[in-house]
């Protein structure tokens, strides 16, 4: 199994490699009323490109001799953003593909941090075989979002750095998608401290690790509109590493509603005045709903601030929102 090799080894390599570039964020107390226990705030919103990912992406990149042609992904979120920038750093080229589809704002951030932009059908799926169809004509090195052994190193050095800083923490909750930093995150932090408490947290539609450990393998799920749309998407029919490290050290996975998702964006501005996206506050809105309960210090990772600016306005003027097929009525927070 692939998984047997990748230990806290690979993620103290991952340290020394992104040391000082993308590491060394602040963990806060939150002063959020009601969590019922201390619970720190791992801030991966202050990272250049305003996401963890950035860590993921510097350490395979770092892995690539300095003579490498260069890097593609498909990824139009935090990953491509994160590869474009760690491209640009290292000097190397970068290739991002996606679909007619993707926004045309999308397009000008990568192109600005200095990547190439290849739009390429009407699907993820295309922007995909053109990102494999580079790999084989320009001999390219493709950079997975997640399932990959040393970008699942890099997020890995979140949780070293919370538990150096924090060895006492008893629950650790982690946002959870195709599990890159979960699995990073729980080989780190379990290494270190067996006893600690590790809980992914995905929205409770379309949460497609939370539905392939249901099931014993990693299953396909349909894609809704979400806050928290950076924790969208499958892990992969063929996943080789986060399905079995997030299966064998995950304690629990718990799902949380658009609504739960959203008053916890409205309480984290409103009492620690902080933006985040929908996908970086779903471990606050499992405490803050009653889903997990602390039983001592416990920390979450806010995983990204790559918020939609109107929609955030909404959340916290209490306005009324549409999430797709879901209405929500607006509510105002006190204080
Ligand atoms: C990518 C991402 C996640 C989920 O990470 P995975 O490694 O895919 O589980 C969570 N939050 C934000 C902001 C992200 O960009």
């Amino acid at each position: 199994m692939p998984t047997d090799r990748l230990t806290l080894a690979d993620v103290l390599a991952a340290a020394a490699a992104i040391r000082g570039q993308a590491d060394g964020t602040p963990l806060v107390p939150s002063q959020i009323p009601g969590l019922g226990q201390e619970m720190l705030l791992k801030l991966e919103t202050t990272q250049p490109m305003g996401a963890f990912k950035l860590r993921g992406a510097l350490n395979a990149l770092a892995a690539l001799p300095p003579d490498a042609p260069g890097v593609v992904c498909c990824s139009t979120g935090n990953h491509g953003r994160a590869i474009a920038y760690a491209a640009r750093q290292r000097g190397m080229r970068a290739v991002v593909c996606m679909s007619a589809l993707v926004p045309e704002a999308k397009v000008v951030g990568i192109r600005a941090l200095g990547a190439e932009v290849r739009i390429i059908g009407r699907s993820q799926d295309d922007a995909a075989e053109e990102s494999l169809r580079l790999v084989v004509a320009e001999g390219l090195v493709e950079i997975p979002p997640f399932d990959d052994a040393r970008v699942i190193a890099g997020q890995g050095t979140v949780g070293l750095e919370i538990m150096a800083a924090r060895p006492d923490l008893t629950t650790l909750l982690v946002p959870l998608s195709g599990g890159g930093l979960a699995a990073g995150v729980a080989l780190a932090a379990k290494t270190i401290k067996p006893d600690l408490r590790i809980i992914g947290v995905s929205m409770d539609r379309g949460a497609a690790m939370q539905a392939s450990l249901a099931a014993g393998h990693p299953v396909a799920v349909t894609e809704y509109p979400s806050l928290a749309d950076s924790l969208g998407g499958g892990i992969g029919l063929e996943n080789r590493h986060t399905f079995a490290i997030c299966r064998d050290l995950l304690d629990e996975v718990v799902l949380v509603s658009e609504a739960a998702i959203r008053d916890a964006m409205q309480a984290l501005f409103t009492h620690d005045r902080m933006v985040a996206e929908g996908g970086a506050v779903v471990g606050l809105a499992a405490v803050l709903t009653g889903a997990v309960a602390l039983t001592g210090p416990s920390a979450t990772i806010l995983t990204g601030r790559n918020t939609d600016m109107a929609t955030f306005a909404d959340i916290v003027a209490g306005r009324d929102l549409n999430i797709g097929d879901i209405f929500l009525k607006g509510r105002q927070h006190g204080a």
